[in-house]
């Protein structure tokens, strides 16, 4: 397990990124830090002869994720890139991690097919030594794949073509993943979070962020296991109505569910001076509590 997760904001140890691009689908998307990293890697003009060559390499393979706005720079062009030989990468690490499905991407983006899902599952079920986050915000197409009929059996399937076993009887839904659905106002909430209670899942979780508008989890609460809340980041965040934060912590508390304070109107990274009348909720909110699943992975 890696040293000082929390030190920096963020509660997985690495990410596992098996495909590359994305489509934006809600209004949390906007400054989508996935979008602006690929850029960064993958324009023409970032320059890849420069970069290490595994970089290099990665950057010139995922440049069909991004294509020229028309403001001139460069966006999501809707296409995947698929590294298929990152498929085994957990497998190859012995080290308990908690690994962050798809960062750069969205496992339930439709150009993704269940057979590539169902690989990334038999990975999943053939290293109980970690944990795997998987985090959506197309919570519809989610909880379709895990209740379509014969999906331990088609990854089991997957297992063996992995090179491991089959699945074991009451292995489904994993033990060791944790389902997340990201909502960033209440009209996600009210569509995503039902879907979620719908999933298979032995730990499931709501990541409400960025957070852009008032939500109340409500009752929802009783059944989730894990809140995680955060405002943007980055020269063009937007900031959550006042009050936002606070209407959630206290529901989660009463709830008992845990929750994860990931940044709250924090100062700008390069902001050396912070003013006296300035109402920065952070590090006042350095909430860091982790579900039941997730405790030994600490
Ligand atoms: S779903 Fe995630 S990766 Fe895809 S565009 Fe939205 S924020 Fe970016």
């Amino acid at each position: 397990m890696l040293k000082n997760r929390d030190q920096y904001g963020r509660w997985w140890d690495l990410a596992w990124n098996t495909h590359y691009g994305c489509t934006k689908c809600s209004p949390g998307c906007d400054n989508c830090w996935a979008e602006t990293l690929t850029v960064r890697l993958a324009a023409p003009n970032a320059h890849p002869s420069d970069m290490p060559p595994a970089r290099a390499d990665l950057a010139r393979r995922t440049r069909p994720a991004i294509q020229e706005s028309v403001e001139g720079g460069f966006e999501w062009s809707g296409d995947l890139v698929f590294a298929e030989p990152r498929l085994d990468i957990p497998l190859r690490r012995k080290t308990p991690t908690v690994w962050f499905v798809s960062n750069m991407s969205d496992l339930f983006h439709p150009h993704i097919s269940d057979d590539w899902r169902d690989r990334m599952h038999a990975v999943m079920a053939l290293c109980p030594q970690h944990r795997f986050v998987v985090c959506t915000k197309r919570a519809d197409a989610m909880a379709n794949y895990y209740m379509a009929g014969g999906r331990d059996v088609s990854v089991s399937v997957a297992m063996r073509r992995a090179g491991g076993e089959h699945m074991v009887p009451g292995q489904w839904p994993l033990r060791n993943v944790i389902h997340m659905v990201t909502c960033c106002n209440q009209g996600e909430v009210d569509h995503n979070v039902p879907l979620l209670l719908k999933t298979p899942s032995a730990c499931r979780a709501v990541n409400v962020e960025p957070l852009l508008g008032s939500v109340i989890l409500g009752t929802w609460l009783e059944q989730l296991d894990w809140v995680l809340i955060g405002d943007e980041s980055g020269p063009h965040r937007r900031r959550p109505p006042n009050g936002t934060a606070e209407a959630i912590a206290p529901a989660c508390y009463s709830y008992r569910v845990p929750l994860y304070v990931k940044q709250l109107q924090a100062p700008h990274p390069k902001r050396r001076v912070i003013h006296d009348n300035e109402d920065l909720l952070w590090p006042r909110w350095a909430v860091r509590e982790y579900p039941e699943v997730l405790h030994g992975a600490k």
